[in-house]
């Protein structure tokens, strides 16, 4: 297929290559240029802009930061999709742009699915993301041979705006774990317990995860290169919150974390990955 590819930071650049090499055609877009210069480097084209990168495309996909840059590209994207066009957008953003993204799409005769996904950096490069999708079901059948190449979950999830909100709940989930992984690791260190050690044996029992499995040596050696930055994680706590105050449930533990995560933003950290949330909760101890 011929595939659009807006946003190519962290996680759209390794997506925009394995669509390369699972053999469709993408013209990538990124407002910093030489970023689409690495995606034309392997293969791809380096598109000059939206417009460029939406042009005969049978399918555009979005990868940017947050709801404002979403609101900025979908709506030329709509504007310039051709009929028919699928538009994926694979930002973590709030639900309701999403709908009201699906909305205007949909009165274009564009068919628009929010699909964010979870499994971070190394997700992104090996092709195992979990991807969760909202819209309409046919549209997510056409969608499936794309989001294949991208990840190994893959499950629709609801109408528009649900992947989002399946987005926010993994947030939460995964903000908490790494607040209490940065908690055990201040508890075994301040006990004289070797860390290391520990979180071997946590990685093994009932209070293994992936983050365990995956970030607990650079945890324990403070090597916090993004990753996932906290400034991202610091916004996926704003939208699970306003999720929450929308649904009319109160979620007293995603509010502790978010005020851990704000926390870290506030003492410079928004730039480190998420797990410099060990950070913040060494400073409370010193
Ligand atoms: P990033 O900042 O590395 O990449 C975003 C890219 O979008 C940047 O290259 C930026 O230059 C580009 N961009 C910004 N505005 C643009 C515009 N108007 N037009 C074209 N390009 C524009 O961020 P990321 O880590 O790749 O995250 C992207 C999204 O995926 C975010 O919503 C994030 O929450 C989500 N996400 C990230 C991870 C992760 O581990 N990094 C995991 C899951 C989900």
């Amino acid at each position: 297929m011929n595939i659009g590819f807006i946003g190519l930071g962290i996680m759209g650049g390794p997506m925009a290559a394995n669509l390369l090499k699972a053999g469709h055609t993408v013209r990538g877009y990124d407002v910093s240029p030489d970023r689409a210069g690495r995606l034309a480097a392997l293969g791809g084209t380096a598109a000059t802009g939206v417009v460029d990168a939406t042009g005969g495309a049978d399918v555009v996909i979005t990868m940017l930061p947050d709801s404002p840059q979403v609101e900025e590209v979908a709506p030329l994207v709509i504007e310039y999709g051709r009929p028919g066009l699928l538009y994926l957008d694979m930002s973590t953003i709030r639900p309701e742009t999403s709908r009201r993204v699906a909305r205007e799409a949909a009165a274009a005769g564009v068919r628009a699915l929010d699909a964010p996904v979870s499994g971070g950096e190394r997700g992104a490069a090996d092709a195992t993301l979990s991807i969760m999708v909202g819209g309409d079901q046919e549209a997510f059948e056409a969608a499936r041979p794309v989001l294949a190449a991208l990840g190994t979950t893959v499950v629709h999830v609801g109408p528009a705006g649900a992947g989002q909100t399946v987005k926010a709940a993994n947030q939460l989930v995964v903000g908490g774990i790494y607040g209490l992984v940065a908690e055990a690791i201040v508890l075994l260190e301040a006990s004289g317990v070797d860390p290391a050690a520990g979180l071997d044996v946590l990685a093994g029992g009932l209070a293994g995860s992936r983050i365990l499995e995956l970030k607990r040596h650079s945890m324990i050696k403070r090597e916090f290169t993004p990753g996932f930055r906290l400034d991202l994680h610091h916004k996926d706590m704003g939208i699970a919150l306003a999720a929450a105050r929308e649904a009319g449930v109160a979620l007293p533990l995603t509010g502790q974390v978010a005020q851990l995560v704000a926390a870290a933003r506030a003492q410079g950290h928004g730039s480190l990955d998420h797990s410099a949330l060990l950070k913040v909760v060494e400073r409370l101890n010193t």
